[in-house]
């Protein structure tokens, strides 16, 4: 053991837990009303981080809470209880407007059905969220962020005209386009075929490796995740464990334990 006269274990990281982190949550509960008058509680005091320019996969069976964990991480949704820190601002404390502008600048979002307007052709869908803000566009940054994700030639196409792939890049280029810290992608391949989804999967790999931008991405598939350096599992709106760059096999495994051979779907 070496002994230091001047021990500053925290120098390259003063703020442990959470300067690292592009989005913390804090003992996040969600409940939800039922129609009945009851509740259903999606999350149960969940405490997370994902480490700025990180890949984190987050795994569970249908039901476990894995899209209410990235709906409130997000900002698209509120948590009934807990805190969610996006870089070093705190959520809660922001009121609508705010928390509407951070969420617009600081995160971008992809679904698994892609979301894209019909009636806007691919540069007017990408460049959607700079549109709702006060920021002027800047057309070599749009052509740029098409390059990024494949989209070269197309930006005067209609969504209708496009594959299901060619579309999720889209959502992607969407979410790139205000440059900002976290992706969060709710099985953005669920819709796809394997070789297109690799393709999405990979332009989320090279968003981190790359850009050194953060993505949290929900999936089913144990072959995706493995695209990601970290593995979150869900039960029951818990985490209840995690692993680092796992094969595909370790994460099946780790499914069947969770139950995921008697529930599948969304
Ligand atoms: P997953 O994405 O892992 O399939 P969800 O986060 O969608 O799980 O759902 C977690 C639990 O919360 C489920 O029991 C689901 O039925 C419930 N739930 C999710 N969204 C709502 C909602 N808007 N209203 C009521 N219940 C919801
Ligand atoms: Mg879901």
């Amino acid at each position: 053991m070496n002994h230091h006269p001047n021990p500053t274990p925290h120098l390259d990281h003063p703020n442990p837990g959470t300067a690292r982190h592009a989005v913390a949550l804090n003992a996040v509960t969600k409940t939800y009303p039922t129609p009945g008058g009851g509740a259903v509680t999606a999350l149960h005091e969940t405490s997370i981080g994902f480490g700025t320019g990180t890949f984190t996969a987050v795994m569970g069976p249908s039901g476990s809470g894995k899209s209410t964990l990235l709906h409130c991480a997000a900002g698209l949704d509120r948590p009934t209880s807990g805190s969610i820190r996006i870089g070093d601002v705190e959520v809660g404390a922001l009121d609508e407007a705010a928390a509407t502008a951070l969420r617009r600048e600081r995160v971008g979002f992809v679904f698994q059905a892609y979301n894209l307007i019909p009636a806007l052709n691919v540069a007017d869908n990408i460049t959607l969220p700079l549109r709702l803000g006060a920021a002027p566009i800047d057309p070599a940054w749009v052509r740029e962020v098409a390059a990024r994700v494949g989209l070269t030639g197309r930006l005067d196409a209609r969504p209708a005209h496009l594959s299901g792939g060619q579309q999720q890049r889209v959502a992607i280029a969407r979410a790139l386009i205000t440059r900002p810290d976290v992706v969060f992608a709710d099985e953005p391949t669920g819709a796809l075929d394997l070789h297109t989804g690799r393709q999405v999967l990979a332009l989320l790999r090279e968003v981190v490796d790359t850009h050194g931008q953060t993505v949290v991405m929900v999936t089913h598939d144990a072959a995706a995740a493995t695209y990601a350096s970290r593995v979150v599992f869900l039960a029951d709106g818990r985490v209840t464990g995690e692993a680092f760059g796992p094969s595909a096999q370790e994460i099946a495994e780790r499914m069947n334990r969770l139950g995921e051979g008697r529930a599948c779907g969304t």
